[in-house]
């Protein structure tokens, strides 16, 4: 048996102003996707499921990049090209596994993975199975699920699973190709708009509606359930929570259970919304605990979620309020090299942050030393991601009084302790760590981390959406709409 795989990866946040020309994704061409052989990651779980199962696995193209504003024609139309021209070129095949996200917008294609399967299914004709490997932060629309064979999105949130759904996905066309089963899919969308907040799937209305979907799976009744959470920061008309459930060729029992499960989240709504604290309060209460770590939430800035990593509210108030053992990570290049120009030991005198746009707080002078210098490489230690590389380019701690500031050259979301332990930082011996993340932060900090603070931080990633023009959602939708309904509820 032989698959030919790729994919594309991006979550476009549409009301970012940082744009995603095609240098800023990262391309891994033909056997260079081997690298992610036995991480954790879409693409790793896909190849060493093959080798597992004595699948022959041809990579073609893949490219990813963190999320920011939506690609334009030139750039989808260059990598689509391109994958689709290598997708050709290695047929022929008994399958076709794209690693996708979900929530991509490109300039023209609301839904840029409904676009990517249907130019990738132009080419491999309508009898080819193809398996599409989506974020748990996908907002499914039909067209991508008419287009696909087979669907299957992360459980986790923090997405720990990737590899493994990945695999789930082989096994299913797998199965396809050899006849054993005939996937058919069911869609079925409650008018939810969640902000990343609402969907930890550790706890709460997301972990009891997963329970329910793994125990229909394992009784047999579905061959596979997808409950993605969607990405609420794009203007897009499916953007919203999704159910899609495959049944062996059985739609009417399909329709059954994701109505069911789509109607658990839905009685489920009031407990998915969030009031977080304002920024003086939230520093308070933070410096007023005993022990730590006490993680500040730096909600309005995101990284996972498109925000800029500049983001300095949190920064102001901890020098302010002269905190102590406190840490922020803040991405400026400019700032980065100073410091490391100036080397250890030296002064730093200069603007940190707020310099991408307007959004996420104005630049702060910041005096202090450098305590140190590093080339900005890591490897991830997991769960999220493990054994994948980072790069954050040219990177310094400025110590300010009390609060050591990680300057790094690129934005990294916040998921793993590696980040802070690459430069001499102890996680566990912090009072105050910054984690500019929703809910990602959890992976690599849960297990240190004695009081959590949600704060309500200016920037792309607030979690009141309100503050967003939104022109193109498919409402109404719950919490915007508050009398948005459901089904006869
Ligand atoms: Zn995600």
């Amino acid at each position: 048996m032989r698959f030919i795989a790729g994919g594309i990866m991006h979550e476009t946040h549409t009301f970012s102003s940082e744009p995603t020309p095609l240098e800023r994704f990262r391309i891994w061409r033909g056997d260079e996707v081997l690298t992610f052989r036995g991480k954790n990651h879409s693409f790793g779980g896909a190849l060493d499921a093959c080798a597992a199962l004595g699948i022959d696995y041809v990579p073609t193209f893949f490219a990813d990049t963190l999320s920011t504003a939506a690609p334009d024609r030139a750039t989808f139309d260059a990598m689509t090209g391109e994958l689709c021209d290598r997708i050709e070129t290695a047929l022929p095949a008994d399958g076709i596994v794209l690693n996708l996200h979900g929530a991509m917008v490109a300039e023209g294609f609301p839904d840029a993975e409904a676009e990517i399967v249907r130019r990738v299914r132009t080419i491999v004709g309508a009898q080819m199975p193809i398996a599409v490997t989506l974020d748990f932060h996908a907002n499914i629309g039909r067209e991508m699920v008419e287009q696909a064979t087979i669907v299957t999105t992360y459980d986790t949130y923090p997405h720990t699973d990737a590899a493994e759904r990945s695999a789930e996905a082989v096994e299913l066309l797998r199965r396809t190709v050899l006849g054993k089963i005939d996937p058919v899919l069911t869609l079925e969308k409650p008018p939810l708009l969640l902000v990343p907040q609402a969907m930890p799937t550790g706890e709460g209305p997301f972990q009891q509606v997963f329970a329910h979907a793994h125990s229909l799976e394992d009784s047999g009744a579905a061959l596979s359930i997808t409950i993605a959470g969607g990405f609420s920061y794009s203007d897009v008309p499916m953007a919203g929570v999704s159910v899609l459930v495959t049944t062996d060729g059985d739609p009417v029992r399909g329709q059954a259970i994701a109505t069911e499960l789509a109607t658990e989240l839905w009685e489920l709504r009031t407990q998915m919304t969030f009031a977080n604290l304002p920024v003086d309060e939230a520093v308070r209460q933070a410096i007023a605990f005993e022990d730590g770590p006490v993680m500040l939430v730096d909600v309005g800035d995101n990284i996972g979620g498109g925000t800029t990593g500049d983001g300095t509210s949190l920064l102001d108030e901890l020098l302010r309020q002269q905190a102590t053992d406190a840490v922020i990570v803040i991405s400026d290049p400019d700032a980065a090299a100073q410091a490391v120009a100036v080397g250890v030991g030296g002064r730093f005198d200069g603007l940190v942050g707020g310099k991408i746009d307007i959004l996420h707080g104005d630049p702060v002078r910041v005096q202090g030393t450098v305590a140190v210098v590093s080339d900005g490489r890591w490897v991830h230690e997991g769960p999220e991601n493990a054994g994948v590389p980072v790069e954050s380019g040219p990177t310094a701690v400025v110590r300010a009084g009390g609060v050591s500031i990680v300057l790094t050259s690129t934005k990294i979301a916040p998921g793993d302790q590696q980040q802070l332990k690459s430069v001499g930082l102890d996680p566990a011996k912090q009072k105050i760590i910054v984690v500019k993340a929703a809910v990602r932060w959890r992976g690599g900090y849960e297990p240190i981390a004695r009081h959590v603070l949600y704060v309500d931080t200016p920037g792309l990633g607030s979690t009141d959406l309100s503050r967003f023009d939104f022109r193109n959602l498919g409402r109404p939708l719950y919490p915007m709409d508050p009398g948005a309904s459901f089904g006869h509820r």
